[in-house]
């Protein structure tokens, strides 16, 4: 047998998990070990590789978490709260690391999954791109050398089938920003403008959020004052970026100690 960590990936179907599927195919430094879709899948029982349209891999499709979980070292996980909550702690009876970049979790959920980080590892963020986490660094120095004559705002641009706002990493950038000025997000944060909202106010952290067509996922961070700006940008071109940052943190997860960890601690930077 392959001395290779055996992962799971949840959500197989999805644009996330089949992404993450071919990812470690090619890697060479992991193996698929489980392919996971919710109940009455219609891909249930069939090779995930013919599924996605391929060859076929040797792996079925499952609706079992318990059983396939605990065949795995980790579990990379891109589905939707609610099922990300029951998998964190399922990964953790299971002593799988559990790789989260499931994103509109709520604070009972980040709770919930703080609870399963007291007995497994688990990687959380709301993006696994190399290049998002260092804007999110670079947004935290900027932020705490500028003072509130320059506006803050967070743009972000995804495709028309996402179903939160802001996105995960536009609240990343948006916690960066809070830190480096010092200030609680909760207390500035300026999100779902419409109507007759009055002039900005002085210290927030304003949101926008556009949704169209297949646009992975674009993030400006505007650092608006009188007579001069500046913004720092990121933009994804494929979901290779975060596949491969998913599938980088579920081997460096393999000899950590319990507890929560991000992609910040995952690239060292
Ligand atoms: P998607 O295409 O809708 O895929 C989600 C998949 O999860 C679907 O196949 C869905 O199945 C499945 N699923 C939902 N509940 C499940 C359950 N209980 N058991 C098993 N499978 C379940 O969405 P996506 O674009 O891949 O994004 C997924 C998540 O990742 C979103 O929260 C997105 O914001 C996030 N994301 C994060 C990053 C990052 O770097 N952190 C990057 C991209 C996306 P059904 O179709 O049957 O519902």
């Amino acid at each position: 047998m392959s001395e290779l960590p055996g992962i799971v990936v949840t959500g197989a179907s999805g644009r996330m998990g089949q992404m993450l599927v071919r990812t470690i195919a090619e890697s060479g430094a992991a193996r698929l070990v489980g392919a996971l879709e919710r109940a009455g899948h219609d891909w249930i029982g069939r090779d995930i590789g013919e599924a996605m349209g391929g060859a076929a891999i040797d792996v079925l499709v499952t609706d079992d978490p318990v059983e396939v979980f605990a065949k795995a070292q980790a579990v990379i996980d891109f589905t939707a709260p609610a099922a990300t909550v029951a998998f964190a702690g399922l990964a953790a009876q299971a002593r799988a690391v559990h790789v989260i970049g499931t994103t509109g979790l709520t604070e009972a959920d980040l709770k919930a999954i703080n609870a399963a980080a007291r007995h497994a590892v688990i990687v959380r963020a709301g993006n696994m791109s190399l290049g998002v986490n260092l804007l999110v660094q670079l947004t935290k120095k900027v932020a705490a050398a500028l003072d509130e004559d320059f506006d803050i705002e967070i743009i972000e641009a995804h495709h028309n089938q996402k179903v939160d706002a802001p996105s995960g990493t536009a609240l990343m950038l948006g916690e960066a920003a809070a830190e480096g000025r010092g200030v609680k997000l909760a207390d500035v944060r300026d999100s779902g403008r419409d109507g007759m909202t009055g002039a900005r106010m002085r210290g927030n952290i304003g949101f926008a959020a556009i949704r169209g067509g297949d646009i992975v996922g674009d993030h400006d961070v505007l650092f608006a004052a009188k007579s001069e700006q500046i913004t720092l940008r990121h933009r994804a071109m494929d979901r290779t970026v975060f596949a491969k940052g998913a599938l980088k943190a579920a081997l460096w997860g393999q000899d950590k100690s319990p507890g929560e960890y991000d992609m910040v601690d995952v690239l060292g930077l």
